[in-house]
C-alpha cells in the first residue's frame, strides 16, 4: 500500500505538466500547499480553471485574449503601419516590456516544422497574408527565434511580405550588451561580425 493518498498522487502527477517540474519539485510544491498554504492552492485552482475556460486567441493577431479581439487590436493607440511577427504570446509580452515598439503583432503559435505537423496553415499564414493585403501595413518586423526553424519561418514569411509588396525586416543578432567576446558562442559572434556597422 502506498503511503500517499490517491488524490495527492494525482496532484503530483498533474504538477509535472509544468516546464522544469520533475518528481522532486512536484513533491515540494504539493506538500507546501497542503501543509502551509491551502488558501493559495484554492486560489491557484480557481485561477487555472478560469484562465483555461476564458482565454482563447484574438481573431486578428492570435495573441491570448478573452474577447474576439485583444486589447492591442481593439484599441486605436498602436501604429498600424507596423506588424511584428512572433512565435509565441510570451515573446510578444517580452517585446512589449523590453522595447518601445508601438505597432501591431501577429502570433504564429509555433514555427514551421513539417515533421511536427506545423505548416503554413497551422501558423495562420493565410490570415497574415490577408492582413498584409487588406491593412495599411508598411513594415513587417519578423521576430522569430534565431534557430534553424525560426530562420526558415522568417524566410518564408518574408516571401509572403514580398508578394504583398510589404518590406520585411529581421531583428539584428549580435553581441549581447554587457557581454564579453570570449564567452559568446561562435555562431552569434560570426553573425555579429558579418553584420558590423559604421560608427558615426
Ligand atoms: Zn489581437
Amino acid at each position: 500500500m502506498s503511503a500517499v493518498p490517491k488524490s495527492l498522487e494525482e496532484l503530483l502527477e498533474a504538477l509535472r505538466c509544468l516546464p522544469g517540474v520533475g518528481v522532486k519539485s512536484s513533491q515540494r510544491m504539493a506538500y507546501h500547499l497542503l501543509e502551509r498554504n491551502r488558501d493559495g492552492a484554492q486560489r491557484l485552482a480557481a485561477a487555472l480553471g478560469a484562465a483555461m475556460a476564458r482565454i482563447g486567441n484574438c481573431h486578428r493577431c492570435r495573441n491570448f485574449s478573452e474577447e474576439k479581439l485583444c486589447s492591442l487590436c481593439a484599441g486605436e493607440s498602436r501604429d498600424e503601419h507596423l506588424l511584428c511577427v512572433v512565435e509565441t504570446p510570451s515573446d510578444l509580452a517580452i517585446i512589449e516590456q523590453a522595447t518601445g515598439y508601438r505597432g501591431l503583432y501577429f502570433v504564429l503559435l509555433g514555427h514551421l516544422s513539417p515533421l511536427d505537423g506545423m505548416g503554413p496553415a497551422e501558423l495562420g499564414l493565410g490570415l497574415l497574408q490577408q492582413r498584409l493585403e487588406e491593412e495599411n501595413i508598411q513594415e513587417l518586423v519578423i521576430a522569430t527565434n534565431p534557430t534553424v526553424e525560426g530562420e526558415a519561418t522568417a524566410h518564408y514569411i518574408a516571401g509572403i511580405g514580398r508578394d504583398a509588396g510589404v518590406r520585411a525586416t529581421r531583428l539584428a543578432h549580435g553581441v549581447p550588451i554587457g557581454g564579453e567576446i570570449e564567452f559568446i558562442d561562435r555562431s552569434t559572434l560570426a553573425h555579429a561580425f558579418g553584420s558590423r556597422q559604421t560608427i558615426d
